[in-house]
């Protein structure tokens, strides 16, 4: 059966919040579409107005500043990273793990902001954010916050996000540039698929940090390994931060022992 709703597309930000605020009932954002979409054509959903957040002028930005880092808007899909030459330089790890998300053509669609705030726990952009300390710039018709991501998600599919606001803009700081990392990710099937679990590791100098999907009800942090850790003590801590389960995807054992054989051999790849 048919379903349809209104679409309406801001071309400023202060139309942008007002709208969101009228429709905070009844409006659902669209970014690129690629998990709105399929939840409303699944019934899942039933927006009376979808809002498009990719119209505004800031929506494009994908800039490097030394006091902002990079600026990564509403409108930049998973491919603009992979293709900005920025990225490729100075963040290599967000390019890393965008590589690992979906196939070529739903990279042409999904955005940054779009895979974050869906919140899965088998987000691929999360654990980059997470590991290079990247904030979430909040707006409402109140005004703007900026919160951190080791703070922004909040259970499976759910982020601090309060109605009537959206995430304008990630801000990736310049503090980060430079860190290395490799991301490995698990799935059911050679290609693209959703992981049944990651692992990224990012190295700065001595500073060392893990982030693992699809391991908990959010994706996860672990910032307390140190460089005097050996491969055993670092499968512990990693493992003590995730809470993985059984489902139709992989059992609990199995991702605890390939978290553990993904954080020694990441140990070892990433000097
Ligand atoms: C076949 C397939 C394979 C996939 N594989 C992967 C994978 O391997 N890894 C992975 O991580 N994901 C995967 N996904 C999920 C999806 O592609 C990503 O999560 C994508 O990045 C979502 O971005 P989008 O722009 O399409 O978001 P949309 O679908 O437009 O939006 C997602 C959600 O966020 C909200 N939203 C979007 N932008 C904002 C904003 N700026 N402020 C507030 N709310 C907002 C929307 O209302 C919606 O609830 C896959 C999806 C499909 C269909």
């Amino acid at each position: 059966m048919l379903y349809e709703f209104r679409y309406l597309a801001p071309r400023t930000a202060g139309e942008l919040v007002r709208i969101l605020d009228e429709r905070k009932n009844d409006g659902k954002i669209l970014a690129g579409g690629t998990d709105l979409i399929p939840n409303i054509r699944n019934g899942l959903m039933k927006p009376r107005f979808v809002i498009d957040v990719k119209k505004t002028p800031e929506a494009s930005t994908l800039a490097y500043s030394d006091a902002d880092g990079l600026v990564i808007g509403t409108a930049i899909t998973i491919n603009d990273i992979l293709r900005s030459a920025t990225a490729q330089d100075k963040y290599p790890v967000l390019c890393v793990c965008a590589h690992e998300l979906a196939s070529h053509q739903i990279r042409n669609r999904a955005t940054v902001t779009g895979n974050v705030v869906n919140a899965s726990p088998c987000s691929d952009m999360a654990p980059a954010l997470l590991c290079l300390d990247a904030k979430a710039l909040l707006r409402s018709k109140d005004g703007q916050r900026s919160m951190p991501f080791k703070e922004f998600f909040t259970d499976v599919k759910k982020t601090v996000l309060k109605p009537g606001e959206y995430l304008e803009r990630i801000e990736v700081p310049a503090e980060s540039r430079g860190a290395r990392g490799s991301y490995l990710k698990l799935k059911r099937i050679a290609g693209h698929d959703l992981g049944i679990v990651g692992v990224l590791m990012v190295r700065r100098g001595d500073d060392i940090r893990f982030a693992v999907s699809s391991a908990a009800p959010t994706p996860v942090l672990v910032d307390t390994v140190t460089s005097k850790d050996g491969p055993e003590e670092a499968v512990r801590k990693v493992l003590g931060a995730v809470s993985p389960i059984s489902d139709v995807r992989g059992t609990k054992e199995y991702r605890e022992h390939m978290i553990g054989v993904y954080v020694r051999r990441l140990l070892s790849e990433v000097k």
